[in-house]
C-alpha cells in the first residue's frame, strides 16, 4: 500500500512521476524521504541526493523543485546546527544555479524555533531571495506570530494544518480549532503579495481560500495549492481544470516507514483500507 503515497525507491522514479504529473499540468515539489540521521556522512548522502535532483530539475526543465527536513541533513548532530546550516546552505545556492526552490519542511515542535531560524538565515543571503521557503502548521498557537515574522522579511511559507503529535501546551487539541486557524492563517498569507503555499486536502479549507480570493480580488495564480502524492487526486484535477495553480509533493526512496505511518494516522479509512488488503493476500 505504500506505493499509493510514495513515488518509489530511486531519483529515476520520483523524476517519471513528477514527469507525468506535470503531463496534467501540476508541479511538483521533490522530497527524498528520510529523517533524524545519526552521523554527518549519513546527512552529507542525503544532500547528494537532492543535489542530483537539482541537476535533474534542471536538465530536464521540470517544472519542480524540492522539499527538504533538516532533521535529515543533521539538525540533531551538533547544538549549534552547524552542519545543517552548511548542507542546507549548499543545496539553496544549487537551487538558485539551477533556477528552482528549496522547501524546508517543518517537523516536530522541538525543531520550530530552530527551522525558523535556519531558513531566516539563509534567506537573510541577498542571492537566496525567492529560493528558500518554509512550512507553517497551523495546529501551533505560535502561527500566526511566525508568519507576521516571515512574511515581514518576504519568505514564502506553505501552510498546512500539521502532522506531528503535539501537546495542548502548544497546539490546539481540536480539529475545529485547527481548522479555524488554517482558515486565518491562509487569510493572512493570501493578504501578503508573496507566493504561498496553501497544503490541503480538505475541500472546506479549499472552498474558504477560494471564496476569500475572489471577495479580495486576489489573482488565482497568486498562490498554489500544494496536495500530498496519491492524495485527493480528483481534487487536485478539478483545480487544475478551474485555472488554479497545484503542486503535488512527490516523495520517494526506501525510509518511506514514518512518512506512511503519519499518511495512515491521518485517515482512519487508509488503515482498514491497509488491513483489507493485508488479509486478502
Ligand atoms: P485533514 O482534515 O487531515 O483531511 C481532510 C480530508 O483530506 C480527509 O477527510 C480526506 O478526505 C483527505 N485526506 C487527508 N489526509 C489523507 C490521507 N493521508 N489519505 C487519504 N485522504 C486524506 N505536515 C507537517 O507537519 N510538516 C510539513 O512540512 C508538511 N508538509 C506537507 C506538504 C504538503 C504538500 C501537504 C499536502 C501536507 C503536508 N503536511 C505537512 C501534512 C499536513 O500537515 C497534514 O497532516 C495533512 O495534509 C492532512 O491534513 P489536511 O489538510 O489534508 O486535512
Amino acid at each position: 500500500m505504500s506505493s499509493r503515497f510514495v513515488a518509489g525507491m530511486t531519483i529515476e522514479d520520483a523524476l517519471r512521476a513528477a514527469e507525468s504529473i506535470q503531463g496534467q499540468g501540476i508541479a511538483s515539489t521533490l522530497d527524498s524521504l528520510g529523517e533524524n540521521v545519526t552521523t554527518p556522512a549519513e546527512a552529507q548522502r542525503s544532500a547528494d541526493i537532492y543535489h542530483r535532483l537539482l541537476d535533474a530539475i534542471q536538465a530536464r526543465g521540470l517544472k519542480a523543485n524540492v522539499s527538504v527536513k533538516l532533521t535529515q541533513m543533521g539538525m540533531d548532530l551538533d547544538p549549534e546546527h552547524s552542519l545543517a546550516r552548511s548542507i542546507v546552505s549548499d543545496l539553496v545556492d544549487h537551487a538558485v544555479a539551477a533556477g528552482t526552490f528549496v522547501r524546508v519542511d517543518m517537523e516536530g515542535s522541538e525543531y520550530t524555533q530552530a527551522t525558523i531560524d535556519l531558513v531566516r538565515a539563509l534567506h537573510a543571503k541577498p542571492e537566496n531571495r525567492g529560493h528558500v521557503g518554509i512550512v507553517i502548521q497551523a495546529y501551533l498557537y505560535r502561527s500566526a506570530q511566525d508568519i507576521a515574522t516571515l512574511t515581514g522579511e518576504g519568505i514564502r511559507i506553505r501552510l498546512c494544518k500539521g502532522a506531528y503529535k503535539e501537546p495542548p501546551a502548544v497546539a490546539f487539541p481540536e480539529k475545529k480549532d485547527v481548522d479555524a486557524n488554517f482558515i486565518r492563517l491562509t487569510e493572512q498569507l493570501l493578504d501578503t503579495s508573496l507566493y504561498h503555499g496553501i497544503a490541503t486536502h480538505d475541500e472546506a479549507m479549499v472552498a474558504a481560500a477560494k471564496e476569500y480570493v475572489r471577495t479580495k480580488n486576489i489573482d488565482r495564480h497568486q498562490f498554489e495549492f500544494q496536495m500530498l502524492y496519491g492524495v485527493r487526486r480528483d481534487l487536485q484535477r478539478a483545480l487544475v481544470a478551474e485555472g488554479y495553480n497545484v503542486r503535488v509533493y512527490v516523495p520517494f526512496g526506501a525510509e518511506w516507514y514514518p512518512y506512511f505511518m503519519r499518511r495512515l494516522a491521518e485517515r482512519p479509512a487508509n488503515v482498514l483500507f491497509l488491513a483489507k488488503n493485508m488479509l486478502r493476500s
